[in-house]
Order: structure tokens, then C-alpha cells, then sequence
């Protein structure tokens, strides 16, 4: 296995790049496919008809818009939003830390997916940045540069997902799952006209084929928008990130949760009606420590 610790799979980094622009193009198909099959092709028409089925329609439509709008108001904020860098001659302040800084310079080739394995987020220099690494901090090899409270680089979304844009990830997935579920709801009913009553087949191919595409996609987006969902819920409930999960498996206890509440405002912040929207507070920026990625309240009782 030892040969194994010489082969980087970064040195596929620049694919991954390039994968995330073919990503993009991907996103937008998705919408344009269900945009036609709900809005244009099912939905739409029935707006012309009257009655309870325009109205039916009309809340359909709203909705629809309004997520779409949501997903791409977040999705904009995870693209264009720094997911935060580490300030220029950074280094660590306290005594504990220079130490850790002197004993404990190690090249981090390795450090977005393999972590430090003695179970420490302890890796306080970068090698590569040449700069110091605040807690939680990792380096992206896709970005080359340091990301951070890095949580994972997402070429889905063409930038990593680190401390100030976590929060528009997880509203980007909330919404597109929602979505996704409207999407498949509503598409049924055609769906299911279509295989019960051979005589209302009078649509074209072209137009079956996109309303079939449009179902499946949306329920395959549906199944895997669940697991992630799950997945990132449990990591916001006890405040760690997808890196971090592979080293508190050493931990007795994680010392950056504080309990499932405060957990949930240091991402989403202290205004409940902004939890929803991809903002934050004037105040939670300034107050909450975490959004600015260098520094993390710690539970006073924590064993590491
Ligand atoms: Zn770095
Ligand atoms: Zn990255």
C-alpha cells in the first residue's frame, strides 16, 4: 500500500476545473428541461382555460417561480461569495500555537481529502501558501489556496464551500430539493394520463420525451438531494464540516459543539427570519466569529 501514499489524485485538479463549467452547463439543462415541462408544456395552459384550473395553475406557477428564484438568488451567493482566504502573514497568536506551528510543519498535499490521521485538526502551516493555517482551515488543491472552516470544493457550483458561503450551499440544496419535489408532484398526474389513456396521446415525441426527461431528472435529483440534506444536517447539528467528520474519529468529544442550537446560528445566524434567506444580519456578521472563519468559539468542557 505504500506506493499508494506517492500517487496525488489532485494532479487531477485541473479536470475537476474543467468538469465544473461542464457542471454548469448540466444545471442549466436541468432547468430549462423542467421549465418547459412544467411551465410551458403542462401548467401554462391551463392559465388560459379559467376556472379552478387556472387558479390551480396559478398557484403552481408561483410557486414554481418562486423557488427558482430562490435557488438562483443562492446559487449566485455560493459562486460569486469567497468562501473565505486566509489574511496575508497570518500566524498563530498563542503560546500553544507557535509550538504546534515549530513541531508540526508538514506538507499538506493531502490535507482537503486526508486529513491529519492522528485525529488533530493540527496541520497550522501551509507549505504550499506558505502562511499559516487558522483552526479548522484546509487546503484546497482545486483553488490552490487555503480555504477557510474548507467544508468541500463543489464543482457543482465551480468554488469550494468554506466558512462565509456555507450556509448559501445548504439554502441552494434545501430549495432545489423542494423543487424538485414540486416539479415531480406536479408532473405526475400528466405522467400517469399518459400511460393509463392511450387515446390523449396526442402530443408530439418531442414533447413526451421532455416531459419524460424532465421526471426522471427531477427524481433522481430528488433521491440524491435527500442523502446530501441528511448528511449535511447531521454536520450542522454538531457543528463540524465534511473534513472534519474524518478527524473527531479519534475524539472523545468534538470541542466546537456547542449544543444543537448555538451549532445552528454560528451558519445560519441569530435572526430566525434570515435563517431562510442567503443573508445575514449587520449585527451576526459582526458578532458571530465563525462567519469570519478565523476564529471558533470552543465548548469549555471539551476533551480532545
Ligand atoms: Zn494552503
Ligand atoms: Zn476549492
Amino acid at each position: 500500500m505504500d506506493c499508494c501514499r506517492h500517487v496525488n489524485p489532485f494532479r487531477a485538479c485541473s479536470v475537476l476545473r474543467g468538469l465544473g463549467y461542464l457542471m454548469l452547463a448540466f444545471v442549466a439543462a436541468i432547468v430549462a428541461v423542467s421549465y418547459y415541462a412544467v411551465v410551458v408544456y403542462t401548467w401554462g395552459p391551463l392559465l388560459l382555460g379559467g376556472g379552478g384550473a387556472a387558479a390551480g395553475a396559478a398557484a403552481v406557477l408561483l410557486a414554481f417561480h418562486l423557488l427558482l428564484a430562490m435557488i438562483i438568488w443562492c446559487y449566485l451567493m455560493v459562486v460569486f461569495t469567497d468562501p473565505g482566504a486566509v489574511p496575508e502573514n497570518w500566524r498563530h497568536t498563542s503560546e500553544e500555537d507557535d509550538i504546534d506551528v515549530n513541531s508540526r510543519i508538514i506538507s499538506d498535499n493531502w490535507d482537503a481529502t486526508y486529513p491529519a490521521s492522528d485525529g488533530q485538526s493540527a496541520q497550522r502551516y501551509c507549505s504550499r501558501c506558505q502562511n499559516g493555517k487558522p483552526p479548522r482551515c484546509h487546503h484546497c488543491s482545486v483553488c490552490n489556496r487555503c480555504v477557510l472552516k474548507m467544508d468541500h470544493h463543489c464543482v457543482w457550483v465551480v468554488n469550494c464551500v468554506g466558512a462565509r458561503n456555507y450556509k448559501y450551499f445548504l439554502l441552494f440544496l434545501v430549495y432545489t430539493f423542494i423543487e424538485t419535489v414540486l416539479d415531480i408532484l406536479v408532473l405526475l398526474p400528466n405522467f400517469i394520463e399518459f400511460f393509463r389513456d392511450e387515446s390523449k396521446r396526442s402530443s408530439s415525441p418531442g414533447d413526451i420525451a421532455i416531459l419524460f426527461l424532465a421526471f426522471v431528472l427531477n427524481l433522481a435529483f430528488a433521491l440524491s438531494l435527500v442523502c446530501f440534506i441528511g448528511m449535511h444536517t447531521s454536520l450542522v447539528t454538531r457543528n463540524t464540516t465534511s473534513i472534519e467528520v474524518h478527524e473527531q474519529r479519534n475524539s472523545v468529544s468534538w470541542k466546537y459543539d456547542l449544543g444543537w442550537r448555538k451549532n445552528l446560528e454560528q451558519v445560519f445566524g441569530t435572526k430566525r427570519l434570515l435563517w431562510f434567506l442567503p443573508l445575514y444580519s449587520t449585527e451576526d456578521l459582526h458578532n458571530i466569529s465563525a462567519l469570519h472563519g478565523l476564529e471558533f468559539p470552543t465548548r469549555s468542557d471539551a476533551v480532545v
